[in-house]
């Protein structure tokens, strides 16, 4: 495709199929990723002290451990999160269910911004999304934790794997249950095709944090294939 034929390809599509901000989701002007003023209501995680943990922010700004992780063993090394969940909460509920798969980048795009230089700093070889289950990728048709890691993949240069993990148990929906619950439903549901994550860094990616249990049992994978270090990234975490 040529120069001009792309402008005018573009032009249709953005037509077609506007892209929306994905904090108001109000459609905008050709050129726009997202509105300035929705992007500074955004409220982020960054912005409180946070558990060394898990990276959520902190109750009480003089712990070191939110209520979730005190006490608890994880297979991950540690976790940081871009927003507080709740703000940003109708923008990814799109994202995940209304086929707005555009947000992706705009979220990644400022993953890269806020966290940038952390992600930098933690070296790591590979970027692997939380899998879905084949059953409930197949009536989703996207897996939006492969969309925020392929968008982070080309913001940052690090490769991004999709094949690597495989959910091979359809776990019931993490809501519905409790922390113990979630636990013991997700025990097993990860599988690893091939032995390359030997050695490497990994940064697991995922678009909400909640107990992390679901991050935490991917992580165990990784690291009895013998991963050194397992970070999570995650989109937005729940303050408690
Ligand atoms: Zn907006
Ligand atoms: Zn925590």
């Amino acid at each position: 495709m040529n120069k001009h034929t792309r402008i005018v390809y573009e032009k249709a599509v953005s037509l077609l199929f506007p892209r929306r901000c994905p904090y108001c989701d109000e459609v905008l002007r050709p050129g726009l990723y997202y509105h300035e003023s929705c992007r500074n209501k955004a409220d982020y995680a960054d912005n409180y002290s946070t558990c060394i943990q898990c990276g959520r922010p902190l109750f009480y700004s003089d712990d070191e451990y939110c209520r979730v992780c005190k006490g608890k063993d994880f297979y991950f090394d540690k976790g940081y999160s871009l927003y507080v969940y709740k703000a940003v909460s109708p923008g990814i509920y799109r994202l995940k269910y209304a086929g707005r798969r555009e947000y992706a980048d705009v979220y990644a795009m400022d993953m890269v911004r806020c966290l940038g230089e952390r992600i930098d700093s933690l070296d790591a070889d590979l970027i692997v999304p939380v899998p879905l289950h084949a059953r409930r990728m197949r009536t989703r048709g996207y897996n939006q934790a492969a969309l925020l890691g392929r968008a982070l993949s080309k913001r940052t240069g690090i490769a991004c794997s999709e094949a690597l993990a495989r959910r091979v148990r359809n776990t019931a929906p993490q809501k519905l249950l409790t922390a113990a619950g979630r636990r013991r439903n997700l025990s097993g549901a990860f599988k690893l095709s091939g032995n390359d994550v030997k050695l490497k860094k990994i940064i697991i990616i995922d678009d909400i944090y909640t107990t992390g249990a679901t991050v935490n049992e991917l992580a165990k994978e990784l690291k009895k294939a013998g991963a050194s270090k397992v970070y999570v990234i995650t989109l937005a975490i729940g303050s408690i």
